[in-house]
């Protein structure tokens, strides 16, 4: 096991990855000068988009992780629990013309929220403006799908090997009720998971109707 101030060992058994935080997927064009000044500083060979929209840095000799690291600054901030990994957003109403909510403005506020937070196994959001779900919000830990009424929170969503739709926990919220919603949600799995238990496994563990009863109906929002 790879220390993750070490980067993550890959196939090879001798180079390692590392993997940039940037949330919703928006990118300046300084970001990317970071990120092409410290490739060719340190002759890394592989740099990748990954599904979570983020940047996969690979290749890298053990000796220049830190080097690498130290030159991407807060674009690469190493991690010392299992944490949110990503918050993906697509365009929503910022720039797509089927945007029913802001997915970009709420994936922002969702990584400022949740990125220091720790939980039992790691958690990845994915945020879409509209019902055409491009942010993946049906199969993440928490999704957040705009509506022409508002938001939509899911939970408990997948993809791997054992995938899994998420549940719609409440309909119709703005934007702070549903980042209330989803801290509500994940103080509950920080609680009663299981260590390294993802919250698709946790669900099907503890079952929907406990998670009404326990944290659902205790949010004003929620009509149950
Ligand atoms: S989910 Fe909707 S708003 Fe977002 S990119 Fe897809 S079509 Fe556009």
């Amino acid at each position: 096991m790879t220390g993750l101030h070490e980067g993550i060992l890959q196939r090879d058994g001798k180079t390692r990855a590392i993997v940039t935080r940037i949330p919703a997927g928006m990118v300046t064009p300084d970001n990317l000068e970071t990120i092409a000044r410290t490739a060719r500083k340190y002759r890394v060979p592989v740099l990748k988009i990954t599904s979570g929209q983020r940047f996969l840095i690979a290749g890298i000799a053990p000796e220049d992780v830190s080097g690498v690291i130290r030159d991407l600054g807060p674009l690469a901030q190493p991690e010392s629990a299992p944490c949110v990994k990503f918050v993906q957003a697509c365009p929503g109403t910022d720039i797509c013309r089927y945007g029913n909510q802001n997915a970009i403005a709420l994936a922002r506020a969702a990584d400022g929220q949740f990125r220091h937070q720790h939980f039992p196994a790691k958690v990845k959001i994915g945020i879409s403006g509209c019902p055409r779900c491009c942010g993946e919000s049906h199969t993440r830990d928490i999704g957040l799908m705009g509506t022409n009424r508002g938001w939509t929170v899911l939970f408990g969503g997948n993809g791997g090997t054992s995938p899994r739709f998420g549940d719609v926990i409440a309909q119709g919220l703005s934007a702070t009720e549903a980042l209330d919603c989803t801290e509500r949600l994940m103080e509950y799995y920080r609680k009663h998971a299981k260590p390294h238990e993802r919250t698709a496994r946790f669900v099907e563990r503890i079952g929907m109707d406990t998670i009404k009863d326990d944290v659902v109906s205790m949010m004003p929002y929620v009509g149950v």
